[in-house]
């Protein structure tokens, strides 16, 4: 398969501002976010996506240590 065939592109996910593409010729991801577009090999979006998996987690568990800190506070505020 030469990498002048024609694509053909099925979309994984679609919403405003940002979409995903996949390339059935080249077997490739197309990532559009905003005005910016990203082109990744199969392999390459299982790891962003297990990356961005764990930041998201890690950040809410962040954020709820950080609230229950405050809720903390202000219980000990309250007393
Ligand atoms: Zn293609």
């Amino acid at each position: 398969m030469s990498e002048h065939s024609m694509c053909k592109k099925i979309l994984l996910s679609g919403q405003a501002g940002f979409r995903v593409h996949y390339c059935e010729t080249h077997r490739t991801v197309e990532l559009e976010i905003g005005a910016m577009s990203l082109r990744l090999d199969e392999d390459a979006l299982e790891l962003m996506s297990d990356s961005l998996a764990e930041s998201v987690s890690k950040l809410h568990a962040l954020q709820a240590t950080k609230g229950s800190f405050e809720a903390f506070m202000r219980q000990l505020k309250n007393a």
